[in-house]
């Protein structure tokens, strides 16, 4: 069956099942959607199906069997280096144009897949449009992004875009608690948590350090607000997890958007529902006016991130309003 095993994006699989079952097939696809939503698992089987001897994906006959083992000659991954940051034009040149214009050796298509189409420089995109304005009829691209504006305008406008959107937290929530042996509650909160990209969920539930991450994040806001002298070890604990900046204040920024909800009593929308009670006391003599004022500096500081200013002045003076929001030492006005 045509791309079993791809949790959700009915809308995704009708309209290339479609394009199959008329062999209306395009040279270029995007798949654009945030990352873990599905877009590579779309686009392996997908290949599969483009392979496939009975047309259908049927995981049986032999080029079924290769293209899931990942063996198949005519499916080819485009890999970069690893000490690089970006798929560079060496990259295009030695895996996709030295092999674009060789037959497919088995299948009657060839497929390239660009799982890393975020990183591509502009000279590996350029490298790659002089093959989309020409390409032979039997292959067939699909580049990954998180999002199109990531690729030239020419490499868009020689592709068909196709949109995958954040997934339903019922939907992850069900496949966690299918596929996982933990409790639906649990579930309920990495589901949340995930916004709707299924690959962040399955991270969540299977890498202890993103679940310590997640107990420090929290635990340094609470110390905060418990302690002033607790605001070194928040800048300290910031500042060790430089490379995980980002994650660790949309946790923070999740934790103070619950305890807004808890005091405007809608806690069936708070994200960390295991935690009600520790948000209860958290909230304590604190108005919402401060908490918003507190999400607003991690709001600020994510956007003062990625202007490359000095990280370790940022993130000291970031928590520092934090600290005083939290401590009241702004307005004073108690909402
Ligand atoms: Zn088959």
């Amino acid at each position: 069956m045509i791309f079993e095993g791809l949790t959700g994006h009915e809308t995704v699989k009708e309209s290339l099942g479609r394009s199959l079952a008329c062999d209306r097939i395009s040279n270029a696809y995007v798949f654009e959607g945030s990352q873990g939503v599905g877009k590579k698992l779309c686009a392996k089987l997908f290949s599969q199906a483009l392979v496939c001897e009975n047309n259908n994906a049927c995981g049986s006959c032999p080029l079924c069997v290769q293209a899931l083992a990942g063996t198949l000659p005519d499916i080819i991954t485009l890999t970069k280096d690893r000490d690089r940051a970006s798929v560079g034009v060496d990259n295009v040149r030695e895996q996709i144009i030295s092999e674009v214009f060789l037959k497919p050796r088995n299948a009657r298509r060839k497929i390239f897949i660009i799982e890393y189409g975020d990183e591509l420089s502009v000279e590996a995109q350029n490298a790659l449009l002089k093959v989309l304005e020409e390409p032979p009829s039997y292959v067939t691209f699909i580049i990954c992004v998180t999002s199109k504006e990531k690729l030239l305008s020419t490499v868009l406008s020689r592709s068909q875009v196709v949109s995958f959107f954040p997934l339903g937290t019922n939907l992850v929530c069900d496949y966690l608690i299918r596929n996982y042996n933990i409790s639906p509650e649990r579930a309920n909160v990495l589901a949340k948590l995930s916004q709707g990209s299924i690959g962040t969920a399955i991270e969540l539930c299977q890498n202890p350090d993103k679940q310590t991450r997640i107990e420090k994040s929290i635990q340094s806001l609470v110390n905060l607000k418990k302690n002033s002298l607790k605001l070194r070890e928040m800048v300290e604990f910031l500042t060790e997890e430089k490379e995980n900046i980002t994650e660790i204040i949309d946790y923070l920024m999740t934790f103070l958007r619950d305890c807004v909800m808890v005091k405007t009593h809608k806690d069936s929308l708070c994200v960390f529902a295991d935690r009600i009670s520790e948000i209860r006391v958290f909230t304590e003599n604190i108005s919402k006016k401060q908490l918003i004022s507190a999400f607003d500096k991690l709001s600020n500081l994510k956007l003062s991130l990625k202007q490359n200013l000095n990280f370790n002045a940022t993130v000291s003076e970031a928590t520092m309003r934090i600290w005083e929001d939290l401590h009241d030492k702004g307005s004073g006005h108690q909402i």
